[in-house]
């Protein structure tokens, strides 16, 4: 069987600015590394909603506040329904940063009216204008949920689908740019703990937010290639839902990824 994933990549040219379509880039190879044919659609202001409709993994990366208004006016009136509709129905997504905001009720910029958002995640953003410093530097945070655990696969199968071996790791790092602070709704369980930077807010300790299959995270870096099981347990899900199968992924060689995500997590 040769299994094929449609990557719905949100607004490329929007919002991509702090490196984040490394995160495609990351998708793609860790799928193909393990022959699973990857789709991306690149998902534009002209794109019809339609699209969307069968894509089986979604991505939306970082912006600055005024494309993130153009992108959050078509986001809210025509896409970010689907979007809702998909994450709803499990279908696993990466929201990072200005995406991370856009998901929520609204996002208050430095400047103008808030930008509303079709309420993905209950959460809501406001950018603290000249009262408290931009948020900037290497971060690291625990993992809250256990389900982050990678069942790796010795290399056996074709298709990269093969026995277990467990591997896990409970930490992410990244780098995170951002001025707005999100404040989550009381169900709304966030991703991790914040060990170093500020994450959500600066104030409560928390780094984005785990809803469904869907991830909404500050971390630049981009996050997946420090972070490579995080980009697995996405793939995982994809096709898990895609197929109705269990599904664990053949371990790949991350001597890299390791040695980067090691780096990060050492710095203080
Ligand atoms: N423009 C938003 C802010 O400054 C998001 C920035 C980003 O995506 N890194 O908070």
């Amino acid at each position: 069987m040769n299994f094929r994933l449609n990557l719905a990549w949100m607004y490329p040219d929007l919002m991509s600015t702090y490196g984040d379509r490394g995160n495609i880039i990351v998708l793609t190879k860790r799928c193909q590394w393990r022959g699973i044919e990857v789709n991306i659609k690149e998902i534009t202001l002209e794109t019809k909603v339609s699209e969307l409709s069968n894509c089986d993994l979604i991505f939306m990366g970082g912006a600055q506040d005024r494309q993130q208004k153009i992108a959050g006016d078509d986001f809210l009136k025509n896409k970010g329904p689907m979007i809702k509709e998909l994450v709803e129905n499990s279908v696993p997504a990466l929201f990072v940063c200005a995406a991370y905001q856009a998901v929520g009720h609204f996002y208050k910029p430095y400047q103008g009216e808030p930008i509303p958002g079709p309420g993905i995640f209950d959460l809501h953003t406001e950018h603290p204008g000249d009262q408290a410093k931009r948020l900037i530097g290497n971060v690291v945070a625990e993992l809250i949920s256990d389900q982050f655990d990678v069942i790796a696969r010795s290399p056996v199968s074709k298709y990269g689908i093969n026995s277990a071996t467990k591997q896990s790791s409970h930490l992410i790092v990244g780098f995170e740019n951002h001025g707005g602070r999100t404040y989550l709704g009381k169900k709304l369980q966030p991703f991790a703990r914040v060990i170093k930077g500020g994450g959500n807010n600066g104030e409560d300790g928390y780094e984005g937010a785990l809803y469904k299959n869907s991830i909404g995270s500050y971390f630049h870096g981009p996050l997946l290639p420090k972070n490579p099981y995080i980009a697995d347990w996405l793939i995982a899900k994809a096709l898990e839902k895609k197929y109705v199968a269990k599904i664990r992924l053949r371990q790949l060689d991350d001597g890299l990824e390791k040695q980067a995500h090691k780096f990060v997590s050492t710095l203080r």
